[in-house]
Formats: structure tokens, sequence, C-alpha cells
């Protein structure tokens, strides 16, 4: 990876903001879900290890910059706290003199987690004097947050212009994993992508259509995909402001030698609700009162043939409504094949908040080989994208011209940190603190589109 890593930076003693993703499902004042917080895990461990001062920030949900007392963040800091079997009290607030206290009081090794930042409307305006608060708390920056690294806000990019800034395990091995699949895919590499809406994914299929040689479409974007090859759909989801981009699509895979495998059979149900009627039919001419809910037996084997031989795969996007049990048949059946090819040694990566609930519904997750903790965010990267987030940390210098093998040795520690400033100084995509004006930060905030 050609970014800076919290392992290069000398950390003992400092104070260090880490950015993580800790937007989690809450409920009754629990935490439904915890694998963002076991993801971001081994960065403050490292941190806490190397006797740092840990001040970790998060988002929650969407207050929009107002205090919302469901979306705060106590439940994600005790979930953390069982976790890593330390103390993670929260601030009552990311800003004000209490919380500056609390951290001035911090002692090596310890932890104290911000309030959701999200409180503030600054946050997501980036705005540069809460990202200089948010800086002067901490000597370094860490970016663990790969799930936010798609916007420009004031803890994901406004900071970084302010403090040495390094990429966390987790932001490394998401951009490791992920860059794979653009750089080096083993072939054959598919690409399975599903879900609701067409628009959403057009631009990830542009770029992947370069890449992959095997197309697999299903979910309720298939259905556009299905109007675009003159079939009727009946009352299903679909977009038909979109079956230009579909005929273009499957133009350019043909061009490209890309196959493309649609549903040829489907399950259709009267209403897209739990114990409604249901039948399969082929995709060809579905009666006006039926609605596409899943994958037929024909397209689940035709897929599942397809993707047999595969040695790298991309996942994005539920095969049919697989909420409903009696719908989710596709969408499992895929995860259960996507399984074993990964323990047959192919590259399996799957992103998608939706997608990732039904391979963790099926206790597979752990099988796959790499599941994305960020579905926006993996789709900006593989639409080819420069992820914001991810600009602003430090670059790696490259390496130096081969040397003898004698002469071959692993930098200390202080050379690397060296190394770091001097990366920060020659790069042109950072720009000193000092001469970063408010209208350079906005036209940051503007690359961030995907809400
Ligand atoms: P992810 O979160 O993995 O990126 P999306 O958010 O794009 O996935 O899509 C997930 C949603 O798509 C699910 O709520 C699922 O019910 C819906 N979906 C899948 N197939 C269909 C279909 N045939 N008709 C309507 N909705 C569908
Ligand atoms: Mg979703």
């Amino acid at each position: 990876m050609d970014k800076l890593t919290v392992r290069d930076a000398d950390v003992a003693g400092k104070r260090v903001f880490v950015r993580v993703d800790f937007n989690v499902p809450i409920a009754d004042g629990k935490v439904q879900d915890d694998s963002r917080i076991r993801a971001a895990v081994p960065t403050i461990a490292l941190l806490v290890q190397a006797g740092a001062r840990v001040i970790l920030a998060s988002h929650l949900g969407r207050p929009n910059g107002k205090v919302v007392d469901s979306l705060r963040l106590r439940p994600v800091g005790q979930r953390l706290a069982e976790l890593i079997r330390r103390n993670v009290p929260v601030t009552g607030d990311a800003l004000g003199v209490g919380t500056e206290d609390a951290l001035k009081r911090m002692r090596p090794g310890e932890i104290v987690m911000l309030e959701n930042l999200r409180f503030h409307p600054e946050e997501e305006a980036n705005d540069p004097g809460f990202a200089a608060t948010l800086a002067s708390y901490a000597d370094v920056y860490v970016n663990d947050a790969f799930g936010t690294a798609h916007r420009a806000h004031a803890s994901t990019v406004g900071i970084a212009d302010q403090l040495p800034a390094y990429a966390g395990l987790l932001m490394e091995r998401e951009l490791t994993m992920l860059s794979k699949l653009l750089e080096a895919p083993e072939r054959p590499f598919a690409a399975i992508l599903g879900g609701a809406k067409v628009s959403d994914k057009i631009a990830v299929i542009d770029n992947l259509l370069t890449k992959v040689d095997l197309l697999v479409l299903g979910g309720g974007m298939a259905n556009t995909f299905l109007l675009a090859k003159g079939k009727t759909i009946g009352k299903s989801l679909a977009e038909p402001d979109r079956v230009e981009d579909a005929r273009r699509i499957l133009a350019t895979a043909e061009k490209n030698g890309v196959r493309v495998v649609l549903p040829v059979d489907v399950i259709v149900a009267k209403e897209v609700t739990r114990g409604t009627e249901y039948k399969t039919l082929l995709a060809e001419k579905i009666p006006a009162s039926w609605h596409i809910v899943d994958l037929g037996k024909q397209s689940q084997e035709l897929m599942l043939d397809a993707l047999a031989d595969v040695n790298t795969v991309f996942w994005n996007g539920p095969l049919g409504v697989f909420e409903i049990p009696s719908f989710a048949h596709g969408t499992n059946a895929v995860a259960r094949m996507l399984a074993d090819r990964a323990d047959q040694g192919a590259t399996v990566v799957v992103g998608g908040g939706d997608s990732v609930a039904a391979i963790t519904r099926q206790g597979l997750a752990s099988k796959m080989t790499h599941i994305s903790t960020g579905g926006g965010a993996s789709l900006e990267f593989l639409e080819g994208r420069v992820l914001p987030g991810v600009t602003v940390l430090l670059d790696r210098e490259p390496a130096e011209q081969p040397k003898p093998a004698a002469t071959k040795s692993t930098p200390k520690p202080a050379a690397k940190k060296a190394a770091a400033s001097a990366t920060k100084k020659a790069t042109t995509t950072k720009t000193p603190a000092a001469t970063k004006t408010p209208a350079a930060t906005k036209a940051a905030a503007k690359t961030a589109s995907r809400k």
C-alpha cells in the first residue's frame, strides 16, 4: 500500500486521534452488530500497547447536526470496553471544556471516545475551525474509518491537513484487498451485483467491465436489464430512466468479451411481504400484477455453474428480497457457493450493508476472504475514484533503487519518522495547514457526493 500506516508512526506517549467508523445498529441501548467495532480493535490495541493516549471519534446515524439522545455513543463505548477489557469513557460532547479537561488528564495507554461527531453540523461541512479544534486534541491522526473515507468531513479530511496522518490497520486491509481486485485479480474474475437500485451501481459496473470476465446480475437492479432486453417485468422494482444505461452496459460487455448472466427464471410474488402468494415464472413476460422477488431454480443453477471456476469474486447487493426468508434462496445459494470457493482458495470480497447482513445471517461471514466494512466507500473505490479520506493520508516514499542484498536493512523507527515528515512535505496532494484556504476545503468537500 502506498500510504503510511499506524505501524510507521511514532506514537509512544503521544495523543493519537483515531477516526473510527462505529456507525453500528443500536436498539434498546445495545449494539446489534459489533463487526465494525471488532474491525477497529487491532488498531486500538496496537496504540494502547505502544503507550499512546487514544482519542476515538466516530459518527453514529444521521442526527443532522443536532444532539439526538438515541444516537449517543455510550452503548458503543460499552461494547468496545467489553471487547478490549479496558475502560472506554465517552465524553458528553465532542467539544467543550469538559472534554478538553478529560483529554488533558489522559495517561499513556488510556482511551477516551468523543461523543457523536455529527451532533455538530460543522463535521459534515468539513468546517476548518471544527477540524482545527479536533486537531488540537492530538499530535498524530489515524484514519481507520474506511466506511467513511468517501466523505470529505472535518474528521476525515480537514483534520488530516493539520496533523501527521496515517492509515489504521483496518483501512490498510480494506485498501489492500480492494486494490487487489482492480490491479491483479486472479482469473477468472467475476462481479456479482444485485440489490435494489441499478443507479447506485452503474459507475461500478462501468469500471469493472474493463476488469472482469463474468458479470452476474440479480436482485431488483437486474429488472432494469430485463427491460433493456425487451422483457416485461410486471410491477417489479425497476428504473425505466436507466434502461439506456443497461443497454449500453450490455453492449460494452459484449465488446469487452465479458459474459453477462441475467436471471432466466424468477420467483414472483403478489406483494413484497411475508406470507404472500408466490410462484416461479420464466423471466420473459411477467404479468402486470406480479413482482419479481428472487432468482428461480434455473437462474440459481446457471449462476452457480458460471461461478464454479472463478478465482476472484466481488459481490455487492443481495439477489432477492432476502429479508423475507421465502425470497432469500437465491442470495443464500450464492453465498454458500462463494464460501466454498473461498475455502478452495479463491479470493471472495463482499461489500454492502445488506449483502454482508445476508451472509452474516447464514454464519458464512468468516468464510469469505474479505468482508468490507464500507458499502458506499467500497463501491466508490471500485468505481476507480480516489477516496478523499485516503488521499489526505501520508504517502509512503517510493521504494529506493534496488541495492545489493547485503545493504538491505529495515529502517529504524527514527529514520521512518524522518521519512514520514519528508514525505509529508514533498507530497503535492497535501498543503501545509497555514496555506490551506477555506475555498480549497470546500472544493474537497464537494468531492463527496454519494449520500
Ligand atoms: P447492499 O446494502 O448490499 O449494497 P443494496 O442496498 O443495494 O445492497 O440492496 C439491498 C436491498 O435490495 C434489500 O433491501 C433487498 O430487499 C432489495 N432487493 C433485492 N432484490 C430485490 C427485488 N427483486 N425487488 C425489490 N427489492 C430487492
Ligand atoms: Mg443497502
